[in-house]
């Protein structure tokens, strides 16, 4: 971004407007459209002007309700500029206003995700037959192309600005950069940031480098769990992913959150830690409650002798003590989970020691990167996020790089 002069461009900027909005409309979080400025800013001021691509919910078709001209007051405040806006993301008011767009102008499209080419999969009802679905699934994807020469066409480069889409082959996202040389194709300074972070802790690791997992189930992160497990030095397990591996060990864990059928998986990734050298840390004491509620009674027992109908909701005091110990030694630091139902404030304190721990880290040079929903909330619930070194704002994207897969949004740009 910084080497590229935008004067007399027209840049296609796919960004993730993709903001939670109450019943009235309002946006509630306006964090994602914020987080896309400072790339639409610099071809503004660059002389160039935006034609801005995004989807906004999960539309099955046109819907007032997920429409983007909720948003284009919001983005025009942020963005310092009277932002367009066309009611049809390829259609005739698209292609005219994006042509006569002067430099420093701006242009939001409609929801890209109105039309199914977007994602390229046929919006089918359920009763269709597996021929017709594969019919369906031919003709979008024809006429996908159609749809994504379009965008292209409004545009002389491409930036591609949303991470949170990084892991889908969408036509905005993937597809349209086939139509821009490897000079007129590029991330914005959102997507490079992430990309960089990543590729710090995956990559350039600084060690010893440790990842807290936490969460609700082993099953969502396995195939993180089974990367990481080829990369770290310490893998801290945390949540309530806890529980099936002290059930696995033979512990008992009373009414704790616990996938049975995920045992001998458990067992495996021990195994698999031990093989690799890697330190697998885990609770030795809980804090449980009997029932799920804030206010529910609670003590701290060992982890492996919970009582029956009693669960643990969070780590206790013994395991904040050994987890801060592990984290303040580290140099990278990944930290994807609670480590307990941090929404009840009874239970959110094993997350905050866990947050505490890597801001102290970080402090002292290591490289800190949180991500992936539930821990994002809890640096903000602490007030921490600016202590750490990154706070990303892809979940799936993040996780999905996490486990080792190229996305295709950066791989359509600068090809791994
Ligand atoms: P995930 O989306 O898999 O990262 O899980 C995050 C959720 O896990 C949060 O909503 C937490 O409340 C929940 N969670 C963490 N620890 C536990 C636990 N011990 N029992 C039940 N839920 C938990």
């Amino acid at each position: 971004m910084d080497k590229f002069n935008f004067a007399g461009s027209k840049a296609f900027v796919r960004v993730d407007f993709n903001v939670p909005l109450d019943e009235n409309f309002n946006i509630t979080d306006d964090t994602r459209i914020r987080a896309a400025i400072p790339t639409l800013k610099k071809i503004i001021n660059d002389g160039g002007s935006v034609i801005i691509g995004s989807h906004l919910g999960r539309p099955k078709g046109v819907t007032d309700k997920y429409s983007l001209k909720h948003i284009v007051g919001r983005v025009s405040e942020l963005l310092g500029v009277e932002v367009q806006f066309a009611n049809d993301c390829i259609g005739q008011e698209a292609k005219d206003k994006s042509a006569a767009l002067k430099p420093g102008q701006a242009l939001l499209l409609e929801n890209l995700r109105f039309y199914a080419e977007e994602e390229g999969k046929p919006r089918l009802a359920d009763d269709v037959t597996d021929e017709e679905k594969a019919a369906a699934k031919k003709a979008v994807k024809e006429s996908q192309k159609g749809f994504t020469k379009t965008l292209a066409s409004f545009a002389t480069v491409y930036v591609n600005d949303a991470f949170g889409t990084a892991h889908r082959a969408h036509a905005s996202t993937a597809l349209i950069a086939d139509y821009f040389d490897a000079e007129h194709k590029l991330f914005g300074y959102l997507m490079e940031k992430e990309v960089v972070a990543v590729e710090k802790v995956m990559k350039d690791t600084a060690r010893p480098f440790t990842a807290i997992m936490g969460g609700s189930k082993v099953s969502s992160k396995i195939e993180i769990i089974e990367n990481l497990l080829t990369k770290v030095d310490n893998l801290i397990v945390a949540g309530g992913m806890t529980y099936t591996f002290i059930k696995a060990l033979g512990g008992k864990i009373g009414t704790s959150i616990c996938e049975d059928d995920k045992l001998d998986l458990a067992i495996s990734l021990i195994e698999k830690a031990k093989a690799n050298n890697v330190n697998l840390v885990m609770a030795v004491d809980a804090k449980i409650a009997d029932d799920f509620n804030n206010n529910a009674n609670t003590q701290f027992v060992a982890v492996n002798e919970i009582p029956d109908n009693w669960m643990g909701l969070d780590i206790g005091p013994k395991t904040e003590v050994i987890f801060a110990d592990v984290i303040k030694k580290s140099k990278t630091i990944l930290w994807n989970g609670p480590t307990g139902v941090f929404e009840f404030e009874n239970f959110a304190h094993g997350s905050l020691s866990v947050a505490e721990a890597i801001v102290a880290a970080t402090a002292n040079g290591a490289f800190s990167l949180v991500g992936g929903g539930d821990s994002v909330a809890c640096v903000n619930k602490f007030g921490v996020a600016d202590k750490v070194s990154y706070v990303s704002t892809g979940g799936g994207a993040l996780l999905e790089l996490i486990e080792g897969k190229v996305l295709p949004g950066i791989e359509a740009i600068r090809g791994y």
